[in-house]
C-alpha cells in the first residue's frame, strides 16, 4: 500500500485540453485529477477578446476559463496544484506522475500542458523582462498608456496582438522578418484598417536596449537592405512562434525531435494510457476549438482504456 495519491485518470495541465478533457472523464465516473502549475485556464487567461469559440461573438479569454472550470468540475473532478517534471511507468502498467508537491499515482494519463513562447533571444530581452519586454499584451498594454510600443512578429498572435494594443497605447509598430504577414486574413485586413499601426517589412530586432528601469529602444537589421538602424520604443511585444512544454516528459518516450506529442485520432501517444490534447500535440491548428475538442476525445478515450483493463 502507499499513501500518495491515486485516481483513475491525472490531466496534466488545466488549459481548454485539460479542462475538457476533465468533464469527459469524470462525467464517465472515472476518478479524475487536473494538474496545473498555475491557475487553471492556461492561455486563455492571457487572451482578450476571443471571437472564434462557439456559443459567443465575443468572450473574455478569463470569463471564457472561468465557465469551462464550472464545466470541468462539476461531476467531481479535482483542481490541484502542482509541476510535474516527469512520468515513470509502473510494472502494472499504472503511470507514477512525478511533481513538485508529490508523486501521484494515475491508471491513464493526459498530457495537455499546451505551449509557450519562443524567446527571440536576443541582448536585453531576458533582462527588460517585466520592464519593457512583453509576451502577454493583455497582461502589460495598460502599463503603456499614451506610449508608442512595439510589436515583433507577423502571425495571428502578433497581429491580433497588436490591434489590442492599439486601442490602449498611442501607437504600434509591428517589425516582420519576412515581407509578409502569415495571420489570417480577417486579421490583417482589421490591422492594416488602424491608423495607429504601422508595419515595418524586412526587419529584424538585434537588441533590446534601455536604462535600468525600462526599455527606451531597439536595434533593428534590415535584411533586405543590410541597414542597421534604432528606433525609440517603451516596450517590446514578442511573438514570434511557440514551443511544447514538454520538457519533464522527454523521458517517457512520446515526444518527437521538437518536443511535440504525436498521437493518432483517439488522442493515444506511443505509450498505452498516456493520451495527449491541446497544443502540445503534433498538428497544425493550435486555438481554443481544437484544444476543446482533442480534450473531449481524450477524456473518453482515457475512460475507454481504464475500463478496459
Ligand atoms: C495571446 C494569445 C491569444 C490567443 N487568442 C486566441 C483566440 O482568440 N482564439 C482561440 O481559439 N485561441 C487563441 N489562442 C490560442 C489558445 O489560447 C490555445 O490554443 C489554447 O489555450 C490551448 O489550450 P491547451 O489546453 O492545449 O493549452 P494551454 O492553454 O497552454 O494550457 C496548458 C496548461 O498546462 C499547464 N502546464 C504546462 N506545463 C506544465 C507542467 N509541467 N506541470 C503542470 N502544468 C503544466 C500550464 O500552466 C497551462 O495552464 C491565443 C493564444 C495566445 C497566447
Amino acid at each position: 500500500m502507499t499513501d500518495r495519491k491515486q485516481y483513475d485518470v491525472l490531466i496534466i495541465g488545466a488549459g481548454p485540453a485539460g479542462m475538457t478533457a476533465a468533464t469527459y472523464a469524470s462525467r464517465a465516473e472515472l476518478s479524475t485529477a487536473m494538474l496545473d502549475q498555475g491557475i487553471y485556464g492556461g492561455q486563455m487567461n492571457n487572451t482578450a477578446d476571443v471571437e472564434n469559440y462557439p456559443g459567443y461573438q465575443n468572450i473574455q479569454g478569463p470569463d471564457l476559463a472561468e465557465k469551462m472550470y464550472a464545466s470541468s468540475t462539476q461531476f467531481g473532478a479535482e483542481y490541484t496544484f502542482g509541476k510535474v517534471d516527469g512520468v515513470e511507468l509502473l510494472d502494472n502498467g499504472d503511470k507514477l506522475v512525478h511533481t513538485d508537491a508529490g508523486d501521484i499515482e494515475a491508471k491513464a494519463v493526459v498530457i495537455a500542458t499546451g505551449s509557450e513562447h519562443v524567446h527571440l533571444g536576443v541582448p536585453g530581452e531576458e533582462a527588460f523582462q517585466g520592464k519593457g519586454v512583453s509576451y502577454c499584451a493583455v497582461c502589460d498594454a495598460a502599463f503603456f498608456k499614451g506610449e508608442s510600443v512595439s510589436v515583433v512578429g507577423g502571425g495571428d498572435s502578433a497581429v491580433e496582438e497588436g490591434l489590442y494594443l492599439a486601442d490602449i497605447v498611442k501607437d504600434v509598430t509591428i517589425f516582420v522578418r519576412s515581407g509578409e504577414l502569415k495571420a489570417q486574413p480577417i486579421l490583417q485586413e482589421r490591422a492594416k484598417k488602424k491608423e495607429n499601426i504601422r508595419f515595418v517589412w524586412h526587419t529584424e530586432v538585434t537588441a533590446i536596449r534601455g536604462d535600468d528601469n525600462e526599455v527606451k529602444s531597439v536595434d533593428l537589421y534590415n535584411n533586405q537592405t543590410g541597414e542597421h538602424s534604432s528606433f525609440e520604443t517603451a516596450a517590446v511585444f514578442i511573438y514570434v512562434g511557440l514551443q511544447p512544454n514538454t520538457a519533464g516528459l522527454k523521458e517517457l518516450g512520446v515526444t518527437d525531435d521538437q518536443g511535440w506529442i504525436p498521437t493518432d485520432e483517439h488522442m493515444a501517444t506511443s505509450v498505452p494510457g498516456v493520451f495527449a490534447a491541446g497544443d502540445v500535440r503534433a498538428k497544425d491548428l493550435r486555438q481554443i476549438a481544437t484544444a476543446v475538442g482533442d480534450g473531449g476525445l481524450a477524456g473518453q478515450e482515457a475512460y475507454n482504456y481504464v475500463a478496459s483493463r
